[in-house]
C-alpha cells in the first residue's frame, strides 16, 4: 500500500516527488521514514478558508475522509442496481476517479468521500508502473491495472495464503503499518456502466481490493496491521 489521504494537494505534491510511495495500498519497509516526506500538515488559503466557512462541502467530498469519521466504520449499503446510470451514482463513481487521480492512490472506496454505498475503484497506471524501479515491482507483482470500478462487489478467495506488506491509507494520513493479505482473489460486481463484471487477480492488484472491500464493511487495516509495524511516515524528519 502506497498512499490514500492528505493535506490533499500539499500530499500529492510529496507523492509525485516520490512516485514509489503510492497510498492506497502498500508500501515496502525500506520506504518508510524517507527524510523527503513533508508534514502533512494542511495548509489553506484564507479564501480556502472562508469559501469553506460559508458553504461546507457535501458528499461526495473532493477530499479522503479520515479516522474518525463515522461514515469510515459505517457498513455501506447497496446501490439499487437500476440507479447505477443516473447522474447521483454516475457523480459519486467520477468524483472517486477524480480524486484517486489527485492524490495518485491506487485504489479508493465510497465512503472516503463521504459517502456509504458499496462502490470501489482501482487502477495503477502504466506511468506509476515506470516509476517504479524494477526490483519493487517484481516484490510487489505489480503490473499495470487499468481502472476498474465495481459497485455492489462481492469477493472470493482463490488462494488463502497470506502475504505481508507495509500498507498505507488515505484515510489515515500520514501513517503505515504491515498488513497480511491474501495472495489471490475474485471479485465481481456490476461495472460503471451497470454490467456484471468478474475479475480474478493476484499479488498488488489483490491487495488493494482487500483493502477497500475492508471499506465498505467499515474495516480499516490497522484492525488487521502488525501493531509493531505502525509507524508514522515522517519519523525521521522529527529528529532532524
Ligand atoms: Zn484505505
Amino acid at each position: 500500500m502506497n498512499k490514500s489521504c492528505i493535506s490533499l494537494l500539499h500530499l500529492s505534491r510529496i507523492y509525485l516527488r516520490h512516485p514509489n510511495i503510492t497510498r492506497g495500498a502498500v508500501m515496502p519497509l525500506h520506504f518508510v521514514g524517507l527524510r523527503t516526506y513533508c508534514s502533512s500538515v494542511r495548509v489553506r488559503s484564507y479564501l480556502q478558508y472562508m469559501k469553506r466557512k460559508i458553504r461546507p462541502p457535501t458528499p461526495p467530498y473532493s477530499h479522503v475522509c479520515q479516522v474518525g469519521d463515522p461514515v469510515l466504520r459505517s457498513h455501506a449499503s447497496l446501490v439499487d442496481p437500476a440507479a447505477v446510470k443516473g447522474p447521483e451514482v454516475q457523480k459519486v463513481i467520477d468524483t472517486m476517479i477524480k480524486v484517486m487521480r489527485k492524490l495518485e492512490c491506487v485504489g479508493l472506496s465510497a465512503p472516503q468521500i463521504g459517502v456509504p454505498l458499496r462502490i470501489l475503484a482501482l487502477e495503477y497506471p502504466q506511468k506509476m508502473l515506470e516509476e517504479t524501479p524494477s526490483v519493487l515491482r517484481e516484490a510487489r507483482g505489480l503490473s499495470v491495472l487499468p481502472l476498474r470500478v465495481f459497485v455492489n462487489p462481492q469477493m472470493r478467495v482463490l488462494d488463502g495464503r497470506t502475504v505481508v506488506f507495509q500498507e498505507a491509507c488515505e484515510s489515515i494520513t500520514g501513517f503505515s503499518a504491515a498488513v497480511p493479505r491474501y495472495l489471490s482473489v475474485e471479485i465481481s460486481g456490476l461495472n460503471e456502466k451497470a454490467e456484471s463484471v468478474t475479475w480474478q487477480t493476484s499479488h498488488w492488484a489483490a491487495r488493494i481490493i482487500q483493502h477497500e472491500m475492508d471499506h465498505l464493511d467499515g474495516i480499516l487495516y490497522i484492525d488487521h496491521m502488525d501493531s509493531k509495524s505502525f509507524i508514522n511516515i515522517n519519523w525521521q524528519s522529527y529528529n532532524e
